[in-house]
């Protein structure tokens, strides 16, 4: 791994950009980098006050923040948070996407807004951060790429069909960048969590969670460390020869 230096623009620096920074895994992934010498960029929807707590804790870890507003879905907001990212930390080094909902129904009684609300953010909200960085990254020879899929875009899952067709789809997206820009020096993997505490799988009931519980090898729920542990490696050079692939992060639970 490349030394950190504190200089923006120095040798050695490295600026991950993150969606969904705020909250559950996001906000892990934004603190583990941090924590491994990452100036941090991260973005989220609505909640500040959040926000504001990750922006103090990577301060008092001693890295550069910025955070900012942004929906993912509008693609002219995810531009401008890049833009606003590199002019301010510099060139961007690292991206996750971790922005992401849930609005579970059975198929037939999805209402179309809620298929368009899942397909807009997770699958759309992959490709706004990605198309926007892939060029500088391209331009400067480098970048590493982590998105956020789901044991659901691997295996599907009843009553997810509009969250397991936008988590395949970034499960194909990571894949086809991969090949694509493997050539300039960018590597694209996707992580594919399983059942993680955090305010997503809040509302699991508690029969509904002891069962899932027991499909679990290693009989517990992920933790968003668990998860980040895994993009911090994926983003570092240990994982240099390493693009294309899907990592899940499930306890056992796909065995
Ligand atoms: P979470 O706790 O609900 O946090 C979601 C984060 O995404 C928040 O920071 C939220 O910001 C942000 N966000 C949502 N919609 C956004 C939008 N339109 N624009 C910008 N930011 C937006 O979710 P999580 O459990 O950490 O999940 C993170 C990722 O992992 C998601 O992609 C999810 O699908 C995936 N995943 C999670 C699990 C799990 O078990 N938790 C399993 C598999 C995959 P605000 O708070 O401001 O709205």
């Amino acid at each position: 791994m490349s030394a950190v230096t504190d200089a923006p623009g120095g040798p050695g620096q490295r600026v991950a950009v993150i969606t969904g920074g705020s909250r559950g895994i996001g906000r892990a992934v934004v603190e583990r980098l941090a924590r491994d010498g990452h100036d941090i960029a991260f973005c989220y929807r609505a909640d500040h006050e959040a926000a504001a707590l990750v922006e103090k804790e990577v301060r008092r870890l001693g890295r550069r923040v910025l955070s900012r507003r942004v929906d993912v879905t509008d693609r002219a907001q995810v531009r401008d948070f890049v833009t606003a990212a590199e002019e301010e930390l510099g060139p961007a080094s690292a991206a996750v996407t971790s922005a992401g909902i849930t609005r579970d129904q059975p198929l037939v009684l999805m209402p179309d807004e809620d298929w368009d609300a899942v397909l807009r953010t997770n699958l759309d909200g992959t490709y706004n951060l990605c198309r926007a960085i892939a060029f500088p990254m391209i331009r400067r020879g480098g970048g590493a790429v982590v998105t956020l899929s789901s044991v659901a875009g691997v295996a599907g899952n009843a009553g997810q069909t509009n969250y397991s067709a936008s988590k395949a789809g970034i499960i194909g997206f990571t894949r086809s960048l991969a090949k694509e820009a493997g050539r300039h020096g960018i590597r694209a993997n996707a992580v594919a969590p399983g059942f993680i505490e955090t305010d997503m799988t809040s509302d699991l009931p508690a029969k509904t969670a002891k069962e899932m519980r027991g499909r679990i090898a290693l009989k517990r729920f992920g933790t968003p460390e668990d998860v980040a542990s895994v993009v911090s490696f994926l983003v570092s050079d240990q994982a240099a020869y390493i693009t294309g692939q899907v990592f899940q992060v499930d306890g056992g639970l796909a065995l």
